[in-house]
């Protein structure tokens, strides 16, 4: 069989063809559209501090999220709007509430409560200010140490509530506060 006539300067496939990475879904981090309120009742914005990346458990793993400390059983109100879509305990959590953002890209969680605030049930839906709990110490908050945990998580609108990438809140926080 006769030689193929092969251009000189013909690039020369090393391995295997590697194809280019398609962004999936889940690797799209994008800004949050807007500032979150402080979703402390009777807290600004200029006395919560960062505590992203903090140590944890000895350094076992890093914060994620914002703390904001406050009185026990002060309330819990929405930074954002949404639809609750999970009531849930866990052990690291405690008490538990997760809202999705309208377009479902986007879950604010909402830990350590004492309790839910007076018929708040999954699906519902709640703007900005609404009263979804109360500050508690649940869950690995440490005893008397109450505080808000809240976290920002990105997701594409399939996933579920347990899933997705979690990004800074405090930025977002430390912004204008939404307009309620
Ligand atoms: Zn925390």
């Amino acid at each position: 069989m006769a030689a193929l006539k092969l251009l000189p300067d013909a690039p020369v496939p090393l391995g295997d063809p590697v194809a280019p990475p398609s962004p999936s879904p889940q690797a799209v981090i994008s800004a949050h559209d807007g500032p979150l309120a402080i979703p402390v009742a009777g807290i600004a914005s200029g006395s919560v501090s960062d505590s992203w990346g903090d140590p944890r458990e000895n350094g076992l793993r890093e914060h994620h999220g914002t703390d904001i400390i406050a009185a026990a059983g002060t309330p819990v109100i929405a930074a954002a709007p949404g639809r609750i879509e999970k009531l849930w305990t866990s052990a690291a959590g405690g008490i538990t509430l997760y809202v999705r953002s309208p377009k479902r890209t986007w879950l604010y969680y909402y830990a350590h409560l004492s309790g839910y605030a007076p018929g708040v049930h999954e699906g519902q839906v709640v703007k900005t200010g609404d009263p979804l709990g109360f500050v508690g110490d649940t869950g690995n908050a440490g005893t008397g140490n109450y505080h808000l945990h809240f976290g920002l998580t990105r997701t594409t609108p399939e996933q579920h509530w347990y899933e997705g990438r979690d990004v800074d809140p405090f930025p977002y926080l430390a912004g204008k506060p939404a307009a309620r």
